[in-house]
């Protein structure tokens, strides 16, 4: 069972959470709880580290970071003991968490789960995990994940101790067919594929840390997202309830050509015009983009009509637009090419379905549907799962509205 920040948000959401924990223990389940930092702890802790130097050590940024966690799961562990369910809260170090040694953003690289296990089978007790934090194994310095890496705590800690299921909570009771708040007739999936969540993950619903949804896919890990507002009494723990299931293809049996509709405001365009078609010319361009660290997504190319010079787009993220910009004025001499032009009122639009592998046609129907409301499509990519158009943002409602109302997902 894993708590994000907003339902450990004060002593009574924790109590409210260790109500969650009794009933699954008096269900008879055995249980690891990973939690978060109560609802705006980080921030104050990321701007207490920014604040006491721009430039700091990020050694002592995760020391500092880290500290969240370790007040939550100390906190949930005497609510829970108080309420008569043998607890014991652990830290990253303690278990240990074994990441790399990548300060700020680590990745998990092993945890032994076999002491958790030891403890829940002889003395039936509750493991309380402080999310988002690890341990590098050589330096033994405290690391964290990255911003929403408690997600991925838990996924990897469902994995150690082979959980049935990593049970999500969280301030949405799952995930959607598209933002319920730009398509108010947006469905609650009932399932969902690991492949299509990381599109949707890494397509800007924030629901779950990326990294979580991968090593769930890599360690067949099913992952539950539900909500943590509902009353822990109303749930009766031997039923289904409300959320969506993050599982393998295999597991889903009512297949949908298209899954949902995904979108994202803040990307910027980058055209290059007349690129000199030569090898060598694109690691020219994305070279230096990847050294100063930014992110690429679309990319663009068109095959060269008279064989001397072709167009290049792509997008990045909005706020690395300049810099981005910056990147490709500077090394104009090594790549050559005619002018940059860049558009940031743009929105990236994107189709997701596993079902689109076995039928065809998906993407055309999308096309004359735009068209139809006089919504002109800027570039257009696709993937085996996927496609995505790029568009002026004043039409993203309209787009998503009528995708979403033509592949059958409204409800
Ligand atoms: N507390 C950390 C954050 O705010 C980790 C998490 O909540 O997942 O990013
Ligand atoms: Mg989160």
């Amino acid at each position: 069972m894993k708590f994000g920040g907003t339902s450990v948000a004060d002593l009574d959401r924790i109590r409210n959470v260790a109500r969650h924990v009794k009933r699954e223990v008096d269900a008879g389940h055995q249980v690891a709880v990973i939690v978060s930092a109560m609802a705006g702890a980080t921030n104050q802790l990321v701007e207490w580290c920014r604040a006491a130097a721009t430039l700091h050590d990020a050694r002592e940024y995760d020391a500092v970071v880290a500290s969240g966690e370790q007040v939550t799961a100390g906190l949930l562990a005497i609510v829970l003991q108080s309420v008569g369910v043998t607890a014991r809260s652990w830290q990253g170090w303690q278990i240990p968490i074994l990441t790399t040694n990548a300060h700020g953003g680590a990745r998990i690289d092993a945890i032994d789960g076999a002491e958790l296990i030891r403890r829940f089978a002889e003395r039936g007790e509750v493991a309380v995990i402080a999310g988002f934090q690890g341990l590098h194994k050589d330096t033994r310095r405290v690391t964290t994940l990255g911003r929403g890496g408690s997600d991925t705590s838990a996924v990897a800690i469902a994995a150690a101790v082979a959980a049935d299921r990593c049970d999500i909570y969280t301030d949405v009771d799952g995930v959607y067919t598209s933002d319920p708040r730009v398509v108010p007739r947006a469905r609650r999936l009932d399932r969902i594929s690991y492949e299509e969540m990381l599109e949707f993950a890494s397509l800007g619903a924030k629901v779950l840390q990326v990294r979580s949804v991968e090593l769930g896919m890599v360690h067949n890990v099913r992952i539950f997202v539900r909500s943590s507002f509902e009353k822990p009494e109303d749930i009766d723990p031997h039923d289904a309830p409300p959320g969506t299931l993050i599982c393998s293809e295999e597991e889903i049996v009512e297949q949908h050509v298209v899954t949902g509709i995904a979108f994202s405001k803040d990307e910027a365009q980058i055209s290059i015009r007349r690129v000199e078609d030569k090898p060598g010319v694109a690691a020219a361009i994305f070279g230096p983009l990847a050294e100063a660290n930014i992110n690429v997504d679309m990319i663009v190319q068109n095959v060269s009509g008279d064989g001397k010079t072709t167009d290049l787009t792509f997008t990045v993220p909005a706020p690395d637009f300049q810099r981005a910009n910056d990147v490709l004025a500077r090394s104009k001499g090594s790549i050559g090419y005619a002018r940059l032009d860049g558009a940031t009122d743009i929105a990236k639009v994107s189709v997701i379905g596993i079902g689109m592998r076995s039928h065809v046609g998906v993407a055309a129907r999308a096309f004359r549907a735009l068209a139809d409301r006089g919504i002109n499509i800027r570039a257009i990519t696709t993937s085996e799962i996927k496609f995505s158009l790029l568009i002026d943002a004043a039409y993203t409602e309209l787009a998503v509205r009528t995708l979403h109302s033509l592949y059958g997902l409204d409800k």
